[in-house]
This record gives structure tokens, sequence and C-alpha cells, in this order.
């Protein structure tokens, strides 16, 4: 049921290395590997010793493992910085030897600016900035991604495509990463909770909880399918649904008292400063 946004089906021929293994960094091999266009044995990942948790759950996902970051940058064509951001410097300055020109850096960290990471590589490295989410494991992602000063031509095409394979993904001006980051980076987090509200109230008038889990997160995903199949705008597909005097518009009246929308839009700008913040 899942919406194809790959450009083709064609085999990625590259190896992609990810420096943390963390949740990010395996829900995005997860959506690699699944889409069947690149093998887990063209993608290796790093973490501490300390962290062999991380380690054991990428070796069970099939991908080549160490405790080396210089060792990725070695066996990889494309380096997917995928450690938090306070880690990010420190890895970034270790990495800086072993890098040449031909490896693309790709940073997938909260609020750490391409110039910042620019700054700790060899000059003219080619630095991409990159806000995904974690429906990237279930190749449902919405990604955007932002080119360094140096990318070349193709760059962004390259980037495109393997973040095709794992959702949707857009090239935005840097300046529109935090924005990207308060929307879509932490909008999974705010629709789960959406998802469980709406089950309790299931579970409230009746419906048994994992029914209700099932109704709730299918509605969701049916609405959000229908804006992007139809292209019609989410005002009118609710006008529609709403006939007069009938149930929708009493729960609309609910939703819209409780400032819905209001507290959507508070949402997306406190994630946005939030992350503004920590760049
Ligand atoms: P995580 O804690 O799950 O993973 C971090 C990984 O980095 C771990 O494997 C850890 O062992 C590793 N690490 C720590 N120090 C290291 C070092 N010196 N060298 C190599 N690896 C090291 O974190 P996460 O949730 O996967 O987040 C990773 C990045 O993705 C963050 O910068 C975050 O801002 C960004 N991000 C996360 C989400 C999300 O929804 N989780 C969404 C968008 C962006």
């Amino acid at each position: 049921f899942l919406i194809d946004y790959s450009p083709s089906w064609s085999s990625i021929k590259m190896r992609i290395g990810f420096i943390g293994a963390g949740k990010m960094a395996q829900a995005l091999a997860r959506g690699l590997i699944n889409s069947g266009r690149i093998g887990a044995e063209n993608i290796i990942a790093s973490s501490p010793k300390r962290d062999y948790q991380f380690i054991d759950q990428c070796k069970t996902l099939g991908l080549t493992t160490t405790h080396d970051n210089s060792e990725v940058v070695h066996k990889s064509d494309v380096i997917v910085l995928a450690v938090k951001p306070i880690h990010v410097s420190k890895v970034t300055s270790e990495i800086a030897p072993a890098l040449s020109r031909e490896q693309l850096v790709v940073s997938i960290a909260l609020g750490i600016t391409i110039r910042n990471i620019e700054s700790l590589l060899p000059t003219k490295s080619r630095v991409v900035r990159v806000m995904p989410n974690t429906p990237a494991v279930v190749r449902a992602g919405a990604s955007a991604f932002a080119m360094g000063s140096a990318c070349r031509d193709g760059d962004a095409e390259i980037v495109k495509d393997l973040l095709s394979t794992v959702g949707f993904a857009v090239e935005v001006p840097e300046v529109q990463i935090d924005p990207v980051t308060g929307l879509s980076g932490s909008g999974p987090s705010y629709m789960f909770a959406a998802i469980e509200g709406l089950a309790d109230g299931g579970v409230k008038v009746g419906l048994p909880r994992d029914l209700a889990i099932k109704l709730a997160a299918h509605t969701l995903y049916g609405a959000a399918k229908m804006v992007l199949e139809t292209g019609v705008h989410p005002a009118q597909l609710k006008d529609d649904v709403q006939s007069p005097g009938g149930s929708s518009i009493y729960g609309m009246h609910k939703l819209e008292t409780g400032g819905l929308k209001g507290i959507l839009i508070d949402a997306v700008e406190a994630a946005t400063n939030r992350s503004r913040a920590t760049g």
C-alpha cells in the first residue's frame, strides 16, 4: 500500500557508510535494504565499543560493522553522519584526514549547519544536510536536503535518489531545514499522539483497544493518502466529508473549540525554534 517515490528500480551502485549506528542510521539502512535497490553488503556502520547494542542491531540487519570511523570512510562513497549533534564536531574532525573529494558527506544531525561541518573538513569537501524522519523505516519517510557550497552537478540527484528509496525527498534552501525539522522531522511524534488520542476516544465509546488503534492509524494514513493522491486542498477534503448536521461537524466543532490547528501551528513553531537554538 506504500506510495512509491523511487525514481527508478535500478540498483544503486554505491557504498553507504553510517558514522553512528543508532535509530536513524538503522531506519535509513533498513529502508534502503527493503527498497531492494541496495544490498546490506554495501552498507557499513560504526559505533563506539560502549554502544555494542547498536552494533548488534546493525549486524542483525546484515550490515558490515566497525568501531573505527575511519574504516567507514575508507569503505564508502557516501558517508552519513548519524550521530547526536553534540558528537558531530568530534567525528567530523576524526574522519577529515581520511576523506577525499570523491566522497559525499551527508549530515542528518539536528541543527548543525553545512558551514559548521565544512569548516571541520578539507576545503571543497562535498557536504549535504538532510532532515529525515523515522517513517523512513517503513519507506514512508519525508526528507528535505540542502546542498553545500562545494557540491557538484549531480550530487543533488544522488542524494534525492538515495532518500527516495525511503520515502519523499525534496531539495530546499538550508534556511528551510529548521522549519522542516519542526514539521516533518518532529511530526511523526505528534501524529503518534494523535493516533493514541483517537484510539482513546474509540475505547471510551466502547471499541476494543487493538481495533481502536488500527482504525485510528488507518484513518490518518487514508487521509494523508487522499491529500497526496488527489492533490485536493485538505480544507476542501474536510468540507466534502461533513454533511449538514452530521456527526463529523459535531466532532470538528469539539476539535476547533480545543484549538487543534492553533496547537499544531504552535508545535511546529516550538520545534523549529528548538532546532534553531541547537545550531
Ligand atoms: P541514537 O542515539 O539512536 O544514535 C546515535 C549513534 O551514534 C549511536 O549508535 C552511538 O553509538 C553513535 N555514536 C556516539 N558517539 C559516536 C562516535 N564518536 N563515533 C561514532 N558513533 C558514535 O540517535 P538517533 O536518534 O539515531 O539520531 C542520530 C541523528 O539523527 C541526530 O543527530 C538527530 O538529530 C538526527 N535525527 C534524528 C531523528 C529521529 O527521529 N530520531 C530525526 C531526524 C534527525
